[in-house]
């Protein structure tokens, strides 16, 4: 049998992109999230084809990972899970500011807790703000829900014998480029010891496995 993890405590970054499926998983309460704006709006790609400067386009990217954040929460709630959204940046009449002890706190309390607006400073991702909220509140592990199945020795869509990697160490993502995360976040998994599990959102069941600490996807450590 697989080996398998007891995550006491998970951060789990959702993209932008897994927001706009559907699916209904249930969420255990040692969670917390991270959810992405991809699906509505990038910031690096929108300053690059306007006048638009990269600043504001990263203020209107984490802007669009309220609108998610919010949605993410009405969704949850409406199922019967207990929500707080906390945003980077104020908007006190929308969500609560991000408070560390009080993110900590809700989750005690069996409250997931949604991250909104990445690190709330342009130029980073919401990959980077999973890194960073998992080891400001002791999380043990960055659960990264994306569209593929994992982490591939080669692009599958160009190499139809990629393989799937079970496992893989930190300098092996970032020297060979496999574009996991950017550096910035894998970096800081990597000076914090955090492990990153990739797995695909869209296979039912796959959160709660991924949160339970069964094995799905590729684990990045050591
Ligand atoms: N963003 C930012 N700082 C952060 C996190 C996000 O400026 O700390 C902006 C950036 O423009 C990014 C957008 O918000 O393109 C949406 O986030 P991201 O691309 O990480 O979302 P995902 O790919 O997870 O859907």
């Amino acid at each position: 049998s697989k080996p398998s993890y007891k995550w006491q405590r998970v951060l789990l970054k959702v993209s932008g992109e897994a927001l706009a499926g559907d699916h209904t998983q249930n969420i255990d309460p040692k969670v917390a999230i991270v959810v992405g704006g991809g699906n509505i709006f990038r910031g690096a790609s929108a300053a690059g084809n306007s006048g638009l400067d990269r600043s504001s386009a990263d203020y209107i990217g984490m802007l669009a990972t309220v609108m998610n954040a919010i949605f993410l929460q009405a969704t949850m709630e409406s199922i019967g899970i207990p929500t707080r959204v906390q945003t980077a940046f104020r908007m006190s009449e929308v969500a609560e500011p991000y408070i560390r002890r009080r993110a900590v706190r809700h989750l005690e309390k069996g409250r997931v807790v949604i991250f909104a607006a990445g690190t709330g400073n342009p130029f980073f991702t919401t990959d980077t703000a999973a890194a960073l909220r998992c080891a400001e509140i002791n999380a043990e592990v960055v659960l990264k829900a994306t569209n593929v199945d994992g982490v591939y020795d080669d692009n599958p869509r160009r190499n139809p014998n990629a393989r799937l990697l079970d496992t893989l160490t930190y300098q092996e993502v970032t020297s060979k480029d496999l574009s996991v995360m950017d550096m910035t976040a894998i970096t800081l998994c990597q000076e914090n010891n955090i492990p990153v599990v990739v797995f695909n959102l869209n296979q039912p069941g796959n959160i709660a496995k991924a949160i339970q600490g069964e094995r799905v996807g590729t684990l990045i450590g050591g």
